[in-house]
């Protein structure tokens, strides 16, 4: 297997630390919002990565945090009037239920920031013990830069540019720093802000030693693969390897794989632009599976623009291979026991060539684009040569193979009979006319086919209600 890794600029073949096992981390949002689909990238990306390992017989363990105490939950406390603590904990719950819609899997640990303040403390005072790190007259402690000599190998920066292009901007409060290039581990609290106990002042942490220290204590001090949107490669995952390599002495994750920005009209996605889609938005005019197979038809490393357009077409690619499954459960209930016929026996060597083909493009680097086309011709395939009269065997063959290759991109093949919170609407408004227009027996039948599919409807003084059953 091949992964492009930004340390190296090259795709690398993949060898793991201990056979068998892979450790991953992946930085996880910062929660004082619904996620937006930009942050969703990520997670499907790198979910699907780890899929892939676990059909390919690797044990994966696989860490993600969730950033919760940071100056943009504090504001949003402040503008509620509540607890930094009641915002981050609504928002990782609100967090956990789209990523349950997107079919992403819970990580074996999802480590909070706020509970990992002892172990910050220790890699921060080991830090200062070995030279890498000093304390401000204020009480905030930095990194100091210039002690690591490899800093700047991962984003491919050169020290000296970087300290050229940080003297220009002169950070008031920073005065303390004794290079414009040290960033902060550790810094004291402001007017009703969380904090936390420290030798050196009573304060917070700094955004970066967080992932060092639940990395190492989750994960170890080396890790196979560390990841994370683009925009991460610098200050934050410079930053982290600075800490952890300085602090452990043993070179801290292999492989760096970082996924493109997802784009709206060319721009990267952000809140701070206000150009963005939350991922529960999305949720209410589709099947957050389609949201997946959208991310996932592009390779991670491309940008990817978000349009209608595109959308739509998941929504058809996606029903193409929902179609073609239910169909080949159709013809399983009635099919005959048995070994495949020559001609099956034939197929099945096309079905294994392309199961050939998905597996080189995962291979190399995670293709998922062309790992889909792969699906696409299986489908094809099982769509000219399956039918009534195929044996139990062949069927149940393509079929199985569609759904493990499905699986490990995190689509699900059983067909959902789920209806959206706008059909519903829309149904509820054509009862209200067939009504108004006294045709009882139409808005009778629209009432019934809302039954079915589980959605009850109560007439109230103020209109109509709907629930779910
Ligand atoms: P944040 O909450 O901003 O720290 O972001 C959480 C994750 O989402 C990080 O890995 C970011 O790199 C990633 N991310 C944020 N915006 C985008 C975007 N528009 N496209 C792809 N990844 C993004
Ligand atoms: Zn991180």
């Amino acid at each position: 297997m091949k992964i492009y890794n930004t340390l190296t600029k090259r795709k690398d073949e993949f060898v793991p630390l201990e056979p068998g096992k892979v450790k991953m981390y992946v930085c996880g949002p910062t929660v004082y919002n619904f996620i937006h689909i930009g942050n969703a990238r990520p997670m499907i990306v790198f979910d699907t990565v780890r899929r892939y390992f676990e059909y390919k017989g690797y044990d994966v363990n696989y860490v993600s945090n969730f950033t919760d105490v940071d100056d943009k939950i504090i504001k949003k406390a402040i503008e509620e009037g509540v607890d930094a603590d009641t915002i981050s904990k609504r928002y990782i719950e609100e967090c956990k239920k789209d990523m349950a819609g997107m079919n992403v899997k819970p990580a074996t640990t999802h480590p909070l920031a706020t509970e990992e303040i002892c172990g910050m403390l220790e890699m921060i005072q080991t830090l200062i013990d070995k030279g890498f790190a000093y304390k401000a007259p204020d009480g905030t402690v930095y990194f100091r830069v210039k002690a690591f000599k490899e800093y700047g190998k991962l984003s491919h920066k050169n020290l000296d540019d970087l300290q050229s292009g940080f003297r220009e901007i002169k950070v008031t409060g920073e005065e303390g720093k004794e290079d414009p290039a040290d960033f902060v581990l550790w810094k004291p609290k402001k007017e009703g802000e969380p904090y936390w106990e420290s030798d050196w002042c009573q304060g917070r942490p700094g955004w970066h030693i967080e992932c060092s220290v639940m990395s190492r204590k989750y994960l170890g001090e080396q890790i196979d693969i560390h990841a994370g949107g683009e925009d991460l490669i610098f200050p934050h995952h410079e930053n982290e390897i600075a800490q952890s390599e300085a602090a452990n002495g043993k070179t801290f994750a292999n492989y760096w794989m970082h996924n493109a920005f997802l784009n709206i009209d060319n721009r990267k996605m952000s809140k701070s632009l206000g150009n963005f889609f939350t991922v529960r938005e999305i949720s209410e005019k589709y099947d957050l599976q389609v949201l997946r197979f959208f991310m996932l038809s592009a390779h991670y490393r491309s940008p990817l623009n978000f349009s209608a357009e595109l959308m739509e077409a998941s929504k058809n690619g996606l029903e193409r291979i929902l179609n073609c499954v239910d169909r080949l459960q159709d013809f399983l209930k009635s099919a005959a026991e048995g070994d495949m016929t020559g001609q099956e026996a034939e197929n099945a060597k096309e079905v294994q060539a392309l199961v050939e083909k998905y597996e080189a493009a995962m291979d190399d680097d995670f293709n998922t684009a062309d790992a889909i086309s792969a699906v696409f011709e299986l489908v094809k395939l099982a769509n000219s040569t399956a039918n009534e009269s195929s044996t139990k065997a062949y069927l149940s063959m393509v079929k199985d193979t569609i759904e493990k290759l499905c699986d490990v991109l995190g689509i699900i093949t059983e067909k959902k009979e789920e209806i959206l919170d706008s059909e519903i609407e829309e149904m509820i408004a054509a009862r209200q006319q067939a009504r108004k227009d006294k045709n009882f027996a139409l808005a009778d039948e629209i009432r019934g086919k809302l039954l079915e599919k589980g959605i009850i409807l109560e007439d109230t003084r103020e209109g109509v209600k709907w629930k779910r059953a």
